[in-house]
C-alpha cells in the first residue's frame, strides 16, 4: 500500500469507512509523555504502537479551559466551550444564587453529541463511562453503559498492635501454627442510602515454623467460616450484595495486608474503597459483574499521599497494583459489554493515567515532599500506568468485532503544579467578598468558580470595579514571588452567556481552590491541567487503527475535529455544531 506517508493529509480525515466506530477516551493521556515513554520502547508492539505504526496518529490541541468536562464535551460535539456552555469543572449560571456552583459535569450541553447524531440516524450506541453520560435523560445516555460511579466508602488505613489480637478458639484456617493462633477483628461495612450490611473479617496471624520462639509470619483472612485468599501480592476482595431498587447489586473492594512483623507490634492492612458497577439495561451490569467482578474503584491518591509524607500508607508499588487491577477491570467489562449488546458506536472513559499523574506528577524540586526518591518512584508510577493503558488498548483492539475502527484520545494532557490559590479567601480579603459558613457568602459582590488553572470571576453587585480586580489579580505573585496569572481577560460578546466577567488563568505552577482558608497552600496532589492550551504539557493525543482509517501522521489537530472524524467514519452526518 502506498498510501501512507508519501501522501500526508493537512488534516485529520478517513480514507473509508468503518462499519462501528469504539472512542476511548483517557483521561489526561498527556502528547508529550506518550511521545516520551513511546521513544523509550516503554509500550509494546500491540497496543499504542501498533495503532501509529498501522494507522493514523496526531496530537491533539484540547479546547481551553483543559478541564475535564469541557474538554471531552467538546471532544463529542465538535463545538468550542462558547457554544457549548460547559465552560470549567466549575463555573456558575447566570442568575443562580452567589452560592450555587455550577458543575461542567451535569450543566445542559448546548450543542448536539456524536452520541445524539448517532442515533438520531438509527445508529447504536453504547456509553461505558463516559463523563456527561450519567444517564440522567435521554440526552445524557447511550441506547446501553454503565455510568461513572464514585465509591460508597473511602480507603482506610488500619494499624494494627500485638493488644488487637486475641488468642483464637482453634487453629482456624493456620493449618499448623508453632505459636498460639491469634486473631484481630476489622469491621467491614457497607452502607448505601439506608440499606447495608456488614462484614467481620478476621485476620489471623499463624506461624509457620518450628523455631522455639512466639512469632508469626503467615497471615490468613476469614469471614466467618469462608476463608478468602490473599493474591500474591497480599491482596483479597470482600463483597456483598444488597437490594435497591427491586435489584440485587453487587459491592466490593479489594485490600491489602501491607505489613506484618513477627511480634505483631506493627501490622498494617489497606481497607480499599467499596465499588459497584452501575449499568443499564440491569442484564448489563449482571454481565458486567458477572465477567469482571465489581468495580474495583479508583487508585487511592488520600493513601498514597500519606507515603509520600510519612513512607506509611499505601506506597506506590500497592498503587500501581490498583491501578493495573482498574484498568484489567475497564478491558474486562468492555469486552463483557461488547459480548452482551450490539452497537455501532462505543463511547468508552478510563481514568487511570489521570489519577496517577494528579497524585504522582512530582518532577519539580519545589513541590511538597519532592525528595529524590520520592520523584524517582512518582516517575515509576505515572510509566507503569501508562503502559497500563497501552496494555488495555491492546487487549480491547485484540477483541474487537470485525470492521470496527478504534480511536483513543485523552481530553487533555497534565502539568506539574506547587501551590493551591484559594482566590475567594484573597476576594474576602481584599474587601470584595464576604464568606458565610466558611464558604463564599450570598452577599458577595465578586465571586470566583474555577478548579485547576482556570477561574471565572463573575461581579454580582455594585459599581463596575473590575479594571481594579484585573490590575490585582496580574500583580498578584504567590509566596516564592512568581505571578499567578498567565492571562486576565474580560468577557467579551463572543462568551457564552455564562461566562464571567473576567475569565483568568493561572501558571501551570498554580491550581484555583474554591474553599476558604490561607490564601497560598503546597498542593499534594502534583500534576493539575485546566489552564491555557498553549503549553504543550498540557496537549493530548489520537490514534486511530481499522477500516476506513488513513495511514497517516498530521500535523497536530484541533480537538473541536474529533467529533466530526467519528462521524465520517461510521458514514454519518456530524453532530449539528460540529466544526
Ligand atoms: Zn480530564
Amino acid at each position: 500500500m502506498l498510501l501512507g506517508c508519501a501522501t500526508m493529509p493537512p488534516r485529520l480525515a478517513p480514507v473509508g469507512h468503518a462499519s462501528k466506530v469504539i472512542l476511548i477516551s483517557f483521561d489526561a493521556l498527556t502528547g508529550d509523555t506518550v511521545e516520551r515513554l513511546s521513544a523509550e520502547h516503554a509500550f509494546s508492539n500491540d497496543g499504542f504502537e501498533k495503532m501509529r505504526r498501522e494507522g493514523t496518529f496526531a496530537r491533539v490541541v484540547p479546547v481551553t479551559p483543559t478541564q475535564t468536562s469541557v474538554t471531552h464535551v467538546s471532544m463529542i460535539t465538535g463545538a468550542l466551550p462558547r457554544v457549548t456552555g460547559i465552560l470549567g469543572n466549575n463555573f456558575h449560571h447566570q442568575g443562580a444564587p452567589v452560592t450555587q456552583v455550577a458543575s461542567g459535569f451535569s450543566m445542559p450541553i448546548g450543542a448536539e453529541t456524536i452520541v445524539e447524531a448517532a442515533r438520531r440516524q438509527g445508529k447504536r450506541v453504547g456509553v461505558l463511562a463516559f463523563p456527561s453520560f450519567d444517564a440522567t435523560n435521554d440526552r445524557r445516555q447511550g441506547d446501553w453503559g454503565l455510568v461513572y460511579t464514585r465509591p460508597v466508602t473511602k480507603g482506610s488505613l488500619v494499624h494494627l498492635t500485638r493488644k488487637d489480637f486475641v488468642a483464637a478458639p482453634d487453629a482456624g484456617p493456620c493449618r499448623a501454627s508453632f505459636s498460639p493462633p491469634l486473631r484481630a477483628r476489622i469491621p467491614w461495612v457497607l452502607a448505601v442510602r439506608g440499606q447495608g450490611t456488614s462484614r467481620d473479617v478476621d485476620l489471623w496471624a499463624c506461624d509457620s515454623t518450628d523455631d522455639g520462639t512466639v512469632n508469626y509470619d503467615d497471615t490468613r483472612v476469614r469471614i466467618g467460616d469462608e476463608d478468602i485468599p490473599l493474591d500474591p501480592q497480599h491482596w483479597f476482595p470482600i463483597s456483598a450484595r444488597i437490594e435497591e431498587g427491586g435489584e440485587s447489586r453487587l459491592y466490593g473492594s479489594w485490600s491489602k495486608l501491607l505489613r506484618l512483623d513477627p511480634r505483631l507490634e506493627r501490622v498494617a492492612v489497606y481497607f480499599g474503597s467499596i465499588s459497584r458497577n452501575d449499568g443499564y439495561p440491569a442484564e448489563l451490569t449482571r454481565a458486567v459483574d458477572a465477567a469482571a467482578g465489581f468495580n474495583p474503584g479508583p487508585p487511592d491518591l488520600d493513601a498514597a499521599k500519606v507515603w509520600l509524607a510519612t513512607g506509611d500508607g499505601l506506597d506506590p508499588e500497592s498503587f500501581v497494583e490498583q491501578v493495573d487491577r482498574l484498568a484489567a477491570f475497564h478491558s474486562a467489562s468492555t469486552i463483557a459489554a461488547m459480548k452482551t449488546e450490539t452497537f455501532d458506536l462505543l463511547l468508552l472513559y478510563e481514568s487511570i493515567v489521570d489519577e496517577s499523574q494528579h497524585q504522582f506528577l512530582l518532577t519539580a524540586p519545589d513541590q511538597e515532599y519532592s525528595t529524590p526518591s520520592n520523584r524517582a518512584a512518582a516517575a515509576h508510577v505515572v510509566r507503569d500506568a501508562f503502559a497500563a493503558a497501552d496494555r488495555g488498548v491492546a487487549t480491547i483492539l485484540a477483541a474487537v468485532p470485525p470492521g470496527t475502527a478504534m480511536i483513543v484520545t485523552g481530553d487533555h494532557g497534565m502539568a506539574p503544579a506547587v501551590y493551591d490559590v484559594r482566590l475567594n479567601q484573597l476576594l474576602i480579603d481584599w474587601g470584595l467578598a464576604q464568606a458565610s459558613k466558611g464558604a463564599l457568602g450570598p452577599d458577595s459582590r465578586w465571586g470566583a468558580y474555577g478548579s485547576g488553572e482556570n477561574v471565572q470571576l463573575y461581579r454580582f453587585a455594585g459599581t463596575d470595579d473590575s479594571a481594579a480586580l484585573i490590575d490585582r489579580l496580574q500583580r498578584l505573585q504567590g509566596p516564592d514571588g512568581t505571578a499567578v496569572f498567565e492571562r486576565v481577560e474580560r468577557r467579551t460578546s463572543a462568551d457564552h452567556p455564562d461566562a464571567g466577567d473576567l475569565l483568568a488563568y493561572t501558571h501551570t505552577r498554580y491550581v484555583i481552590n474554591m474553599t476558604l482558608g490561607d490564601p497560598f497552600v503546597k498542593l499534594v496532589t502534583y500534576g493539575q491541567h485546566g489552564g491555557l492550551n498553549l503549553h504543550h504539557e498540557l496537549h493530548t493525543a489520537v490514534f486511530a487503527v481499522g477500516p476506513g482509517v488513513a495511514h497517516a501522521h498530521p500535523a497536530p489537530v484541533q480537538q473541536t475535529k474529533l467529533a466530526r472524524y467519528i462521524a465520517e467514519l461510521l458514514g454519518i452526518e456530524a453532530p449539528r455544531n460540529a466544526e
